[in-house]
């Protein structure tokens, strides 16, 4: 027989996961609103690449619900992925990330803009010819927006190949994020034509007391410099970080070190005023 305490336990569980399946249906359809209601919102998070000495802005979606507060994305993304409406949200980021870039192009010429793309937008045809027009339509050059896609088990090789071989030839750069994490990591590398790898934070945020992380992160940047391909670390959240990686060669970074994501005028200012961490 169960004791009491096993039951207070299994009783605590199953409520928790009533409850997130509350929300989870709560935020299902609440989301289909979101971009209606103007709850959804860009922040930006800097990466520097400390030899050049250029910034480059990654856009990153928040959701503020006027009852839950803030979500992040983790969180909605799935949920938008999974109901598809991550094609009209992408969209709708893709529009207000080149409104935004000209605020950034006039505090400096030289930067550049990152914006998260999911696999599941790369399903539809239209998404390159999309793409285009939103930069054609805020006189944007190609080569000033790179497209950060998460490599993981919703993106589809066929359908990747063909999109990213043209978003290339148009001049767009193409990022695989969070490289290390999926089962299909070197596999991604090999099939896909890509500009640039970003090594997981996972790899990176305890790189400085794991020798296995270390190790790793050691290994990524020499393969990438061997492949003539540009490398980013995220999750740097220490001085030490920085030192450890300019070492191995790896030139860009970003991380909580240099700054968190913030909103759009929050991040101007900072820019603005020369207060970005280094
Ligand atoms: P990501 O593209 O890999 O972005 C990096 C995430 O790590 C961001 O979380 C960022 O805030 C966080 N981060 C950056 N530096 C540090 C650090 O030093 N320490 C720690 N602990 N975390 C750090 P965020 O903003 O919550 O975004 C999570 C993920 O959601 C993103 O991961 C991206 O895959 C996805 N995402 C965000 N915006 C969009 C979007 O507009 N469209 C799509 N499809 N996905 C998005
Ligand atoms: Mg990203
Ligand atoms: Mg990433
Ligand atoms: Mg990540």
């Amino acid at each position: 027989a169960k004791s009491k305490e096993d039951r207070h336990i299994y009783i605590t569980f199953a409520q928790n996961h009533f409850e997130s399946d509350i929300r989870q249906n709560t935020l299902e359809q609440d989301l289909s609103y979101a971009q209606k209601k103007n709850e959804l919102e860009v922040y930006y998070q800097p990466k520097l690449n400390i030899q050049k000495n250029v910034y480059n802005f990654e856009a990153l979606l928040r959701w503020n619900h006027p009852k839950f507060g803030m979500i992040l994305p983790n969180e909605f993304i799935p949920i938008a992925e999974r109901n598809q409406s991550i094609t009209s949200i992408g969209r709708w980021v893709l529009k207000q990330v080149c409104k935004d870039f000209q605020a950034f192009q006039e505090i400096n010429k030289n930067i550049s803009i990152a914006v998260n793309i999911s696999p599941v937008q790369l399903n539809d045809p239209r998404f390159v010819q999309q793409i285009k027009e939103a930069v054609l339509e805020y006189s944007i050059e190609p080569k000033a927006i790179e497209l950060e896609i998460t490599e993981n088990d919703l993106l589809n090789l066929d359908s990747a190949q063909k999109q990213f071989e043209e978003l290339s030839y148009e001049g767009f750069s193409i990022v695989l994020d969070d490289f290390g994490t999926s089962y299909s990591s070197l596999n991604y590398l090999k099939e896909l034509s890509v500009q640039k790898i970003k090594i997981d934070k996972s790899f990176i945020m305890n790189m400085d007391y794991y020798q296995k992380d270390y190790q790793i992160v050691q290994m990524i940047i020499k393969l990438a410099k061997n492949l003539d391909l540009e490398v980013t670390a995220e999750g740097v959240e220490k001085w030490k970080h920085i030192e450890m990686l300019s070492k191995m060669d790896c030139t860009e970074i970003q991380g909580y070190y240099l700054s968190k994501p913030l909103p759009l005028q929050d991040m101007l200012e900072k820019l603005k005023d020369n207060t970005m961490n280094i």
